[in-house]
């Protein structure tokens, strides 16, 4: 499966903002936006400066920005949208509600994972469980009342416990519930925009994708 290799911190940089794509080191001082906050390359520090931004410059920044987030590449990302925009309702929520509940989303934010990428990473080595059975796809959808846990012989992984030992002790979001003694969560129900803590300007990417 494709998915992007190069420096984290370089996407960050790019796009001005932390996007929280490394676990621990991005609540840091070492965190690159701490110490050089411009565009990476050679005239990065220039590129704020100068230019006029135009509605597509703020549009695709945004759809990046977001892609970059959750760790997913151009192609998967426009059928995210494609199959929002031919549900009923509000696009960029059902585009938002679709990305938070793939699974390894699900258990970054059970606190099971430091970032996503991790996250990704558990899934795809096999080490997590959906209603007792093992599923190794980072996009599978999660649904409502279904059960996301670490399977019994990878819960003394140091990943996952010292994620446990910072996350845990932040309050889970209000559509998950989660048991820290057994890594074991759940997907309450699908959340609403309200319940998705991103700075995320859906709108900005509906209108992109529309054009
Ligand atoms: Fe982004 Fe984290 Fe790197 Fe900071 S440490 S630039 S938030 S990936």
């Amino acid at each position: 499966m494709a998915r992007y290799t190069k420096a984290n911190c370089k996407l960050c940089r790019r796009e001005g903002v932390k996007l929280f794509l490394k676990g621990e080191r991005c609540y840091t001082d070492k965190c690159a936006i701490e110490r050089k906050n411009f565009a990476p390359g050679q005239h990065g520090r220039m590129a704020g400066r100068r230019r006029k931004v135009s509605d597509y410059s703020l549009q695709l920044r945004e759809k990046q920005k977001v892609k970059r987030i959750y760790g997913i590449l151009e192609k998967q990302f426009r059928n995210y949208f494609k199959r929002a925009a031919h549900k009923t309702g509000v696009t960029g929520e059902l585009l938002l509600q679709s990305i938070e509940t793939r699974l390894d989303n699900v258990v970054y934010r059970l606190g099971l994972a430091p970032s996503r990428k991790s996250a990704r990473q558990l899934v795809r080595h096999r080490h997590i469980q959906v209603n007792g059975g093992i599923v190794d796809i980072p996009s599978y959808q999660v649904a409502p009342g279904q059960e996301v846990r670490v399977k019994e012989k990878s819960r003394n992984m140091g990943l996952i416990l010292s994620s446990i030992e910072r996350r845990g002790k932040q309050d889970v979001l209000p559509w998950l519930s989660v048991d820290y003694k057994t890594q074991t969560g759940k997907l309450l129900e699908v959340p609403t925009r309200a319940n998705i803590p991103t700075t995320a300007q859906e709108q900005l990417i509906v209108e992109l994708y529309s054009k």
